[in-house]
């Protein structure tokens, strides 16, 4: 398969400004959706943003953002008589819209909008037009379109209605709109993969006027779904709507590259490795730690951004409590030498787990790790007290104490470290052909790649 990325994809201007200006204002309330993309909605709720589906939910004298493809008169009325401090984030071509529709209105000229009657914007531009009445032939009239229609079909019904009125203006597509589309109509490949939200207008026009297979994603579980049907298409095209943030545009072109972003190593056998050598079992986490370092700069020359380990065999509750007692002390050990190269490798640590179960001198010392590496863009997830069903188990109690009923997606964001792509590959060493309690929810569609190699002498990396 052979990936081609079709430009301009990603966040247009509109979508842009108005996730930054929405950003600048953290304890507002969005008026339904700011953008129509469930990562960046998600992202937002995440922050705190509390979303409302009328202007009525809002409590009097509160922030409310208005949406980037706008809001009717009617709702703005009320956001002032409710005493709202107003943050307008709708796009300007939406705004020219609303203009065009209202100064059409002004004129006398009956307005024609064409689009979907159901879609935000246009209940917007409609409620700017005073005078609804249907022009009669020969009449003079104006044109409002959608800024998100498709632009050649816009174009064909502007030309039918010159032939029956007098048409004395336009507001057309917009520009983002039209040259996602533009790149679309162009494309010759085999297959196209559009990422963005089904709720997402331009998204779905993309879907409609691609002249070959089309398959949609709106997150990276989906990417994953759509790349077994892809694989069976030499040249792939992938492009976005205008609400798809760039990032996860780029992690799904390396997903459909095989770019590795992230593997995961259940690092199993130090102990035995110690005692087939006749060393106590110290001895062979020492070695592991050494392989450990070696690993990752093998996966940092790889341009691997992360690695989660499972050290030490650590799941919860599977050994008794004086032998954790002995791993944590190793741990802690390691710990406190292992940090100072951390800084040197620019890796940032992070520790996943039931932290709260942790002796208190060890959840300072990972605090302070996790601390002094904060800065790094590369990540180390180290996973100790930890369970892949008690991860998800927590995140569940999570959702129920904020009364919140969970999607995939908003579940995922209540995992230890909900940021971190899945792990596209998980290692295990040491002989078991099994996953074991591990990243239970995060391996729907990981890669597993089992070995009877002891952590301590693995070098077998992809
Ligand atoms: S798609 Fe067009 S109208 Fe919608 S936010 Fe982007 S630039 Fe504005």
């Amino acid at each position: 398969m052979e990936i081609e990325v079709l430009t301009p994809h990603g966040l247009c201007a509109g979508v842009d400004a108005a996730i930054a200006l929405a950003m600048r204002h953290r304890d507002a309330y969005c008026l339904r959706h700011l953008v129509h993309n469930e990562i960046v909605t998600g992202e937002l709720k995440a922050l705190g943003y509390t979303f409302v589906n009328s202007i009525e939910e809002v409590p009097d004298g509160e922030t409310v953002v208005f949406p980037a493809h706008g809001v009717t008169p009617e709702v703005r009325e009320r956001a002032k008589a409710k005493g709202l401090n107003v943050v307008d984030a709708t796009c300007p071509f939406v705004a020219r819209a609303h203009r065009a529709a209202r100064d059409f209105s002004a004129r006398g000229l009956p307005v024609v909008v064409l689009g979907d009657r159901t879609h935000v914007e246009v209940e917007g531009i409609l409620g700017e037009i005073a005078d609804k009445r249907q022009p009669k032939p020969g009449e003079a009239i104006g044109i409002v379109s959608q800024t998100t229609m498709n632009a050649d079909e816009v174009h064909d019904k502007i030309e039918a209605l010159r032939k029956t009125y007098r048409v004395e203006g336009v507001a057309d597509v917009c520009t983002a709109t039209k040259e996602r589309q533009d790149a679309v109509r162009r494309f010759d490949g085999d297959a196209l993969l559009v990422l963005g939200s089904r709720e997402s207008a331009n998204t779905r026009r993309l879907c409609e006027i691609a002249r070959c297979p089309v398959f949609t994603a709106g997150n990276m579980d989906e990417v994953r779904k759509a790349m077994d049907e892809l694989e069976r298409y030499g040249r792939v095209g992938v492009t976005s709507g205008a609400s798809t943030p760039e990032r996860f545009f780029e992690r799904a072109v390396n997903c459909l590259r095989h770019v590795l972003e992230h593997v995961a190593i259940v690092m199993d056998g130090s102990e035995r490795w110690a005692e087939m050598r006749g060393k106590p079992p110290i001895s062979g986490h020492v070695a592991g730690a050494r392989t450990l370092v070696r690993t990752l700069d093998r996966l940092g020359e790889r341009g691997i951004r992360h690695a989660t380990i499972y050290p030490f065999f650590s799941e919860k509750g599977k050994r008794p409590a004086r032998e954790v007692a002995g791993l944590m002390r190793i741990f802690a050990t390691l710990l406190k030498s292992g940090v100072g190269l951390l800084v040197e490798k620019g890796i940032r640590l992070r520790v996943i787990g039931r932290r709260d179960d942790l002796p208190p001198r060890l959840r300072e010392s990972i605090a302070e790790a996790e601390r002094r590496t904060a800065a790094f863009d590369r990540q180390l997830i180290v996973c100790i007290n930890y369970g892949g069903r008690a991860e998800i188990v927590d995140a569940a109690n999570a959702a129920i104490a904020r009364d919140e009923k969970v999607t995939e997606e908003t579940f995922r964001r209540l995992l230890y470290a909900p940021d971190v792509p899945d792990p596209d590959l998980i290692i295990r060493t040491g002989g078991a052909h099994r996953p074991g309690d591990f990243l239970l929810w995060q391996s729907a569609y990981s890669a597993y790649r089992f070995t009877d190699t002891l952590w301590p002498d693995f070098s077998d990396l992809p």
